[in-house]
């Protein structure tokens, strides 16, 4: 959460930061700011979004070519002018903007404020910067660099941070544990940022920035070294991006861009992993290592989420094919009580950003305790990536939607061949099924264009139910985390409550929710559960629930019975989570429209949770 850049060269700093952070506010949207080295600190920063900041600089100062800037995600302190970062030190040595949790705050105030401190805000982050002034001002031996270290020694917690002194003027110091960074090499020029996406068009060539690294940048050089002084290794990997990924184009938001976008992005995940007679799945990423997960005795999937709702798919999935006990937990739990596990364990992570701090750090603790660790991840570099054993990257492009739409259904892609892989290696399934299966994959792009054709009937569905106040999710099988999935869209970005739920358990409690005010979405189509859940519609029914069922095309059936229909192609059971969500995202999308919300940027909400 949270987008830092950061600029060093000879060009003017301002246009890079404003553009980058405008490309970067997926990751937090609550204040906006930035602070230009030329002699002294500038620093302009506001309440709100990008936009409120550009405006808020006109007229202002902001010549310079050395700067920093941030778009916050606030966990300390509200959302306002002073709050928002870069934060000064108290007598202007410092400017600092800041990604993540300073856990030790409170007492480091203290002892800051018994020597003199005062503070202007309530965050962690303005601790920080003036700790890092404390150490500054201790002796004339102490450079900026040094004070960097020596006040990141003191920290408990997790941070991704730039930094510009006043006296040090032609440069920036950054440094990371927990948060990630990445510096852009340019000609005679380098920049900072959270992710790649602000460096697209200014450089291919990046160093991600391991954990406890501290980069000391000018326009001409660039040292990396560890915390406590010892240099670093690192490598110049490439970003091969577009602009257009990071462009809308023709549509109104990117959350809808990134709807249409799946049919591509899930070729894209096939892409080298299909054999092109549809007869074989090969894993690049896992191959050294599928010879230890043949012999995996459980197979864990930790996510937070919407990724939470793929590793549900994908225990569905691997169970029924692959035969292997699977256990599905969220990464903020599973990281906090102690779990059982051995070498015949594999753990595999999911997170769409490949960064996301409960999941990064259980994965940490799952192979201390000696699993198999993987990741399943989208950005390319990132620390999960970066860190497990192995894992296989979904391949999905840039997802700028905060809601998750497109990352979700490449993740249960991935996870679909990954179960089906194991199945066949393990003997579990005959070879025609798994072609079969195979087949039905590569025909999934194909029918989710069909769906996406429908799109005005899905819109004209929306406003009869956009004003509803609650809604309830019912699915069965691997379509009960699709239920999950589509409560969660609506949920994020039109506010309206919803819940998911197994459809068995509606009996169990939900059910006294079912009113002619409620509408229900089942997700319903020809499959072995078809009669059970027929039978959970009539019991909504008999209570005068408005049902709106995703039904298979053609079942006219469901359709006398039930109010509404969102209809998807036939399929195998084992592809049908990726046709049954798309209708849902659009219903969401719609009702979030129709209900003027912001669909990019829904309130309180942001991208890539690198905090706890
Ligand atoms: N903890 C800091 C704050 O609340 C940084 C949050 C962020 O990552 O945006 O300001």
């Amino acid at each position: 959460m949270c987008g830092i850049v950061g600029y060093v060269g000879e060009n003017k700093v301002y246009p890079f930061l404003i553009q980058g952070l405008k490309r970067l506010e997926y990751r937090g949207y609550d204040s906006a700011g930035l602070a230009i080295s030329n002699g002294s600190l500038l620093v302009h920063k506001c309440k709100g979004r990008v936009a409120d900041l550009e405006r808020h600089v006109l007229s202002k100062e902001t010549e310079g070519t050395v700067g920093i800037a941030h778009t916050r995600w606030a966990t300390h302190g509200e959302p306002n002018d002073r709050n928002a970062h870069p934060h000064l030190s108290m007598n202007r040595h410092f400017a600092l903007v800041h990604n993540g949790i300073i856990e030790n705050y409170a007492e480091l105030k203290i002892d800051l404020a018994k020597n003199g401190y005062l503070f202007q805000s309530e965050t962690d982050t303005e601790v920080l910067v003036n700790l890092i002034e404390f150490f500054y001002q201790q002796s004339d031996e102490i450079n900026a660099e040094i004070a960097v270290r020596l006040a990141l020694s003191k920290v408990v917690g997790a941070f991704g941070i730039a930094v510009i002194c006043r006296e040090e003027k032609d440069q920036l110091i950054v440094a990371r544990r927990g948060s990630p960074l990445v510096i852009g090499i340019g000609q005679g020029e380098y920049f900072v940022a959270s992710d790649a996406t602000p460096l697209i068009g200014y450089t291919d060539n990046v160093i991600y920035l391991n954990d406890n690294d501290v980069a000391v940048i000018t326009k001409n050089n660039l040292t990396l070294k560890t915390l406590d002084d010892k240099p670093a290794s690192f490598k110049i990997s490439r970003v091969d991006r577009s602009i257009g990924e990071i462009e809308k184009g023709e549509f109104a938001h990117f959350m809808l861009k990134e709807i249409f976008e799946q049919p591509k992005t899930i070729e894209d995940t096939f892409r080298g992993r299909i054999s092109h007679d549809h007869t074989a799945i090969v894993l690049g990423g896992l191959l050294d290592i599928f010879p230890k997960l043949i012999k995996a005795k459980r197979i864990i999937l930790i996510g937070c989420g919407t990724s939470w709702h793929a590793a549900l798919v994908g225990e569905y999935l691997i169970e029924t094919y692959a035969r292997v006990p699977v256990e599905v937990e969220y990464a903020s739990e599973f990281r906090y009580r102690n779990p059982i596990l051995s070498a015949d364990d594999v753990v595999i992570a999911i997170s769409q950003s490949g960064e996301t701090s409960d999941t990064l750090v259980a994965l940490r603790m799952a192979k201390e305790r000696g699993a198999t660790i993987l990741g399943i991840c989208n950005v390319v570099g990132s620390s999960i990536a970066r860190e497990t054993d192995a894992g296989v990257y979904t391949h999905a492009g840039i997802e700028i939607g905060v809601a998750s739409t497109k990352a979700f259904t490449a993740q249960v892609t991935v996870i679909t061949l990954f179960a089906l892989k194991l199945a066949f290696a393990k003997g579990e399934i005959t070879e025609a099924h798994y072609h079969e299966i195979i087949q039905e994959l590569t025909e999934i792009p194909e029918k989710i264009r069909t769906i996406l054709a429908g799109h005005l009937r899905i819109e004209e569905i929306a406003a009869k139910y956009k004003d509803a106040s609650n809604a309830l999710y019912l699915g069965r099988g691997a379509l009960f985390p699709v239920a999950l999935e589509g409560a969660l869209k609506l949920k994020e970005i039109s506010y309206l409550h919803a819940e998911g739920y197994a459809a068995g358990e509606m009996k169990h409690g939900p059910i006294a929710l079912v009113d002619d005010n409620l509408p229900v979405v089942v997700v319903a189509p020809k499959d072995h559960y078809y009669e059970k859940i027929v039978s959970n519609i009539q019991e909504v029914k008999a209570r005068k629930g408005n049902i709106i069922a995703v039904a298979t095309e053609g079942d006219t059936v469901l359709k006398e019975m039930v109010n509404d229909v969102f209809e998807i192609p036939e399929s195998h059971t084992a592809v049908a989570p990726l046709l049954a969500i798309i209708p849902l995202q659009l219903f969401s999308y719609y009702i979030a429209v129709m209900r003027g919300c912001d669909v990019d940027q829904p309130r309180n909400l942001a991208k890539s949770v690198t905090v706890e």
